[in-house]
């Protein structure tokens, strides 16, 4: 069985990206410059927007954080999306979700400049990706489709099923594994909440992408021998024998899936750590405008 690690992947790739700044610096080019808008106090979005543009620091990046209050207008935040739009220094712009109820996500994304979208959000750039043009591609997904490309796992003919349709990870992906290139070329089986019978159509994926968001929810029945296993989910479980009281699983049952896959990827240390990696790329291409022309 093969172990996909995203976590030394991950490192793999920031390290190529801080190349690229190294080079761009003597060359006396403009560093990539990231901004987050990050809304209110949830704990969950402090830490991720924390790691991202810590992340930022590692590979050289510049990086702005604004925090606005969670009981900023509508207005307010998207005259905040509009000012980075405008502004030449930034190159890339993340809007960190969930947004409070009182605020529209379509519109705010919708207000992202789709140059500046290095999460892939937009309408725009999900419209190119789909087209298959140049585009800037949701992080995970991204993530997703780089493990399988280094580490070289063959997707053309076989059967891939995604489970979850949302829009940041299950849509995307199915869109992904059926374009015309590598990895790519599956038929693609979409499943979501309606669907029936769904250990009969996960027993027949070749490769079985996992985003449904319910702990383990994947045993080794629902898996055929030899599947190529992504596991996308990420819960917080309590576990007493850990320093910080908790520890991280996935929306597979490693050890028994493990047992029956021929490659998979652990939670944590698989598909986590190549969302952030990806984001950093996309900020790259937006910054060397490799995306969209500058
Ligand atoms: P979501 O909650 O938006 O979507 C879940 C999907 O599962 C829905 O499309 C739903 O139709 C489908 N579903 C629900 N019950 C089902 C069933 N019985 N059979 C088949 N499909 C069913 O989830 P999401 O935002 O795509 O996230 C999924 C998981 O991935 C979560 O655990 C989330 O925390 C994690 N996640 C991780 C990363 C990362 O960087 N690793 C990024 C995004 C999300």
């Amino acid at each position: 069985m093969l172990l996909i690690n995203g976590k030394t992947t991950s490192e793999q790739i920031k390290s190529e990206i801080a190349q690229r700044v190294a080079e761009i610096k003597k060359e006396g080019g403009k560093i990539p410059h990231l901004a987050a808008i990050l809304v209110g106090n949830d704990g969950a979005s402090q830490t991720y927007v924390g790691a991202k543009v810590k992340s930022c620091q590692q590979v050289g990046f510049e990086s702005t954080l604004v925090r606005l209050e969670e009981t900023v207008t509508e207005e307010e935040l998207l005259k905040a999306v509009a000012d980075i739009n405008e502004n030449p220094e930034i190159d890339g712009l993340i809007v960190q979700l969930p947004l409070p109820k009182h605020i529209s996500v379509e519109k705010v994304t919708n207000k992202i400049k789709p140059e500046k979208d290095v999460d892939g959000f937009t309408p725009s750039n999900v419209g190119r990706m789909t087209l298959g043009w140049p585009s800037y591609v949701a992080a995970t997904p991204y993530g997703i489709v780089e493990l399988l490309k280094r580490y070289d796992i063959e997707t053309s003919g076989k059967h891939c099923v995604v489970i979850g349709r949302s829009h940041i990870v299950g849509s995307p992906m199915s869109i992904l594994m059926a374009r015309n290139e590598y990895p790519g070329n599956c038929t693609v089986t979409l499943t979501h909440s309606r669907t029936k019978n769904l250990p009969e159509i996960t027993k027949t994926a070749d490769i079985l992408i996992v985003a449904i968001g319910k702990p383990e929810f994947v045993t080794a029945e629902m898996v055929k021998e030899g599947a190529t296993v992504i596991d996308v989910g990420i819960h917080r479980i309590a576990d007493e024998s850990k320093k910080s009281g908790f520890r991280l699983i996935g929306d597979v049952k490693f050890d028994e899936v493990a047992a029956k896959a021929s490659a998979i990827t652990p939670v944590p240390g698989g598909v986590g750590p190549m969302t952030i990696a990806s984001l950093l790329y996309n900020t790259l291409l937006a910054a060397e405008g490799k995306i969209y022309s500058k």
